[in-house]
C-alpha cells in the first residue's frame, strides 16, 4: 500500500523533484548534526550547510507554494554544481594542508548526484552534455590533484582521485543507459497506445468500432447505473449504393455520423455496428427517455437533405439494460424492435418491452 502511494508519486517528473528537495534537505541536516558531533566538519561546511538548506527551503517554497517549479529546479542545479565543485578545490587545497582525506572523499562521493540530477530533471540532450560537463571539470580537478598541483603528498588520496574519475565516467554511462531504456520503453508504450486506439476506431467514420462498442458495454453492464441500447439502420441504403454508387454511399454514412452526434448529449457514446448500422449506448437512461432520444436522432435525419442523394432515413430499435439479464439478450431485444420498425414501414422508432 505505502510502496504503491510511493511509486505514484514517481510517476510525476514535478512530485519527484519536490520528494528530492525534502531528502536532500534531510541528508544535510542529518549530516551537519552528525558531523559535529563527531568534530569531522570541514569548516566551509558550517556555512556552506547553512546556505544549503536555505537555498533548498526557498526552492521547495518555490516549487511547492509559487509553483515556479522550472524557475526552482534551475537555481537547485546551479547551486549544488557550483558548491560541489568549490568545494572540491577548496577540499583539494585544504588536504594539502592537513593530509585528512575525509573532507576530499565525503565531497567526492556527492558528485554522483549531480549527474543524477542533470538526468533525473534535464531533458535528455542537455542532461548528457551537462554532466559530461561536469565530468570534464572534475576529471581536469583530479588530475591536477593527482599529478600533485596541490602538494598533497599522500598516494591513497591521489589513488582515490583517480577511483573518483573511473567511478563517476561508469556512473554517467550507466545513467545514458537507463535513460536510453525508459526513452525504448516510452515509444514502444506510445505506439501500443496508438495501435489499442486504432484497433476500436472505425477506419471510415473516425467513431468506435464494434470491439469498442462490446467492450464499453461490458463495462456498463458491471456497473450500476441504468443504460439502454439504440440500434439504428438506415433505411434502403443498398438503393442509394446501387443507384449513386459505393463512394457516395461512404459519403452518406459520414454526414449520417455527423447527424446522428449532433443529437446525441454527452453521456451517449456512438459506434458502428457494422455496415450501415450505428449502435449508440445511452448512459444513465431509462427506456422512455432513450425512445425521446430515438425519436430526436429519427427527426434530425429526416430533415437534412444530405449531398447527390437528398432524403435518407433511418429506423431504430431501442432497448433497456436490465441488470438480471445479459448484453447479448438487451441487444436481441433491440434488434426485434429495429425488425419492427422495419416492417411497420421504415422511418420509426420502436420500443422493445422487456
Ligand atoms: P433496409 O431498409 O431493410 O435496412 O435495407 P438496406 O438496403 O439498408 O439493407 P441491406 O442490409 O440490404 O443493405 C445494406 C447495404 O449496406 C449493403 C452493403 O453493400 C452496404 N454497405 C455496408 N457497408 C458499407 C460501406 O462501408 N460503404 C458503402 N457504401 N456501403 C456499405
Ligand atoms: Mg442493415
Ligand atoms: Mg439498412
Amino acid at each position: 500500500m505505502i510502496l504503491r502511494k510511493l511509486m505514484k508519486l514517481f510517476n510525476n517528473s514535478d512530485k519527484i523533484f519536490n520528494l528530492f528537495l525534502l531528502v536532500l534537505v534531510s541528508a544535510v541536516c542529518f549530516l551537519w548534526i552528525v558531523e559535529e558531533q563527531l568534530e569531522v566538519i570541514f569548516d566551509y561546511d558550517r556555512y556552506g550547510y547553512g546556505v544549503t538548506l536555505a537555498v533548498l527551503v526557498v526552492c521547495y517554497c518555490l516549487s511547492v507554494l509559487a509553483k515556479k517549479i522550472h524557475i526552482a529546479r534551475i537555481v537547485v542545479f546551479i547551486y549544488l554544481v557550483s558548491y560541489l565543485l568549490f568545494l572540491t578545490i577548496i577540499t583539494f587545497l585544504q588536504a594539502a594542508n592537513t593530509g585528512t582525506i575525509y573532507t576530499v572523499a565525503s565531497t567526492l562521493q556527492w558528485v554522483p548526484v549531480l549527474y543524477i540530477v542533470s538526468f533525473l530533471f534535464l531533458p535528455t540532450r542537455q542532461a548528457i552534455f551537462s554532466a559530461l560537463g561536469i565530468y570534464c571539470v572534475m576529471l581536469t580537478l583530479l588530475f591536477v590533484a593527482h599529478v600533485d598541483v596541490f602538494e598533497l603528498k599522500n598516494t591513497v588520496l591521489q589513488a582515490m582521485l583517480l577511483n573518483a574519475a573511473l567511478s563517476q565516467s561508469v556512473c554517467i554511462f550507466c545513467l545514458f543507459g537507463v535513460v536510453k531504456l525508459k526513452r525504448t520503453k516510452d515509444a514502444s508504450n506510445l505506439r501500443a497506445e496508438k495501435m489499442e486506439k486504432a484497433a476500436n476506431i472505425d477506419g471510415l467514420l473516425g467513431i468506435g468500432n464494434r470491439r469498442m462498442l462490446q467492450s464499453r458495454l461490458s463495462t456498463m453492464a458491471s456497473g450500476y447505473t441504468p443504460f439502454s441500447l439504440l440500434l439504428i439502420d438506415i433505411d434502403h441504403f443498398k438503393a442509394i449504393n446501387d443507384t449513386h454508387g459505393h463512394l457516395i454511399g461512404d459519403d452518406i454514412l459520414r454526414e449520417m455520423t455527423q447527424n446522428i452526434e449532433s443529437s446525441l448529449r454527452p453521456e451517449d457514446t456512438i459506434g458502428r455496428w457494422g455496415g450501415e448500422e450505428f449502435l449508440v449506448l445511452a448512459n444513465g437512461t431509462e427506456l422512455a427517455i432513450a425512445e425521446k432520444l430515438a425519436e430526436r436522432i429519427r427527426l434530425a435525419v429526416e430533415k437534412q437533405e444530405f449531398t447527390t442523394v437528398g432524403r435518407v432515413t433511418v429506423s431504430i430499435g431501442v432497448a433497456q439494460f436490465q441488470p438480471n439479464t445479459s448484453v447479448s439478450h438487451t441487444f436481441s431485444i433491440a434488434d426485434k424492435a429495429l425488425y419492427e420498425a422495419k416492417n411497420s414501414g421504415r422511418n420509426q422508432v420502436a420500443t422493445a418491452q422487456t
